[in-house]
């Protein structure tokens, strides 16, 4: 495995990391949490020491599959995450005792009596990081200092200009961020900012949201002459960056893991600018895509948006706009009207992580 060095910690974490939002949904769903513990265990053995989870991932259980492979090994040897924000505290206004109480069950779940990297999650706005940071901070800070969190650290949809204002606040350890072969023109001048200013950096969604693999004809470029797949060649390309300190390969079946692992064998580490240099002329950058990453669900007019904007993915991803309605009809099997339900309230173009314009997309594919 090949390590790199987390900002500036002394810490040393695997290149790649076990994401931990994809464990197999059918055990979840029976409750065979021992069975889904084995991804991690297996992650260990093949030295992937740096595991992310989260509450409500994979139905609430990711957590608590996470603490039964955490009690198992050597606890030393393991960084494990977890996140909390105002949504996982249900409230705009947390108290220190809400905060308190996520964070033990957190912990309790994570059999552990520390986290070693606490988030405040999922800051998708300069305006909502404010707010977390004047009402949640100092409890964080707290927790810190009381042994319960060794680092705090961040997570964002931002784009890059808002990474450098919460870059150059000095508050954080460390980010973690989505970043891959389609977006990584929107979100690279945030990931220089952390890396030059000594923070560590984890990537999250490397493959896209599925996109990458789900296309392989459009990503080819990425594995050229390299002799992996697609979807390997797309972690390589995320964790070659010198700016990135760990890709998170959300792992199923030991396979993924195995492909985690192969994608980061013998890794040379690069300069963003010299990679762009490298692809920019091979393949496209696909920032207006859809990563299926579902934050602007809750649509009061029940419009499945992810769905619509899949789609339209296939739009830009053939250019062909047939390709938007063929997808509706076979693979959705979803109306193409539904999308003139739309009242544009605006919802969900505030939460899109891509930033991308839902209203009028859907404009279009209701014709
Ligand atoms: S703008 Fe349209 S699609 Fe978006 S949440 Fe509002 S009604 Fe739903
Ligand atoms: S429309 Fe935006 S928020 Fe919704 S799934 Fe796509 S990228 Fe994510």
């Amino acid at each position: 495995m090949y390590y790199k060095q987390y900002g500036n910690t002394d810490i040393k974490v695997s290149a790649v990391g076990l994401g931990t939002m994809r464990y197999d949904e059918e055990d979840i769903k029976a409750g065979r949490l021992e069975k889904c513990a084995e991804i991690p265990l297996y992650a260990f053995e093949k030295g992937i020491n740096y595991w992310d989870t989260a509450p409500y991932y994979c139905e609430d259980k990711s957590e608590s599959v996470t603490g039964i492979a955490l009690s198992q090994v050597d606890r030393k040897k393991v960084y494990v995450t977890s996140k909390t924000n105002f949504s996982t505290l249900e409230s705009e206004h947390p108290t220190k005792d809400m905060f308190r109480r996520r964070l033990e069950m957190s912990l309790d779940r994570l059999k552990t009596d520390y986290i070693d990297f606490y988030h405040m999650w999922c800051m998708l706005s300069i305006e909502s990081w404010e707010r977390h940071m004047e009402e949640l901070y100092g409890f964080f800070e707290e927790a810190q200092k009381e042994g319960l969190i060794r680092n705090i650290v961040f997570s964002s949809h931002m784009q890059g200009n808002d990474i450098e204002t919460v870059v150059g606040t000095g508050k954080f350890k460390g980010m973690l961020i989505g970043y891959n072969a389609l977006n990584y023109r929107f979100r690279q001048s945030g990931i220089k900012a952390a890396h030059e200013s000594g923070m560590g950096v984890v990537v999250m969604n490397p493959l896209g949201g599925g996109m990458i693999p789900q296309n392989p004809e459009n990503f080819a470029y990425l594995a050229e002459g390299t002799g992996l797949t697609v979807p390997q060649a797309a972690l390589r390309f995320v964790a070659s960056h010198k700016e990135i300190t760990v890709t998170l390969a959300g792992c199923t079946t030991k396979a993924h893991v195995d492909d985690a692992v192969k994608a980061v064998e013998s890794l040379v580490e690069k300069p963003a600018d010299e990679i762009v240099k490298e692809y920019e002329g091979k393949g496209v950058s696909f920032n207006n895509l859809c990563t299926g990453c579902a934050y602007c669900k809750g649509c009061p007019k029940n419009i499945p948006i992810p769905k619509f904007m899949d789609a339209y993915n296939q739009k830009i991803l053939t250019g062909k706009k047939d390709a938007i309605m063929d997808r509706l009809d076979n693979h959705w099997d979803i109306p193409a009207s539904q999308a003139a339900e739309c009242i544009a309230c605006g919802k969900c173009e505030k939460a899109c992580t891509q930033h991308l314009p839902i209203i009028e997309r859907l404009k279009e594919i209701a014709g």
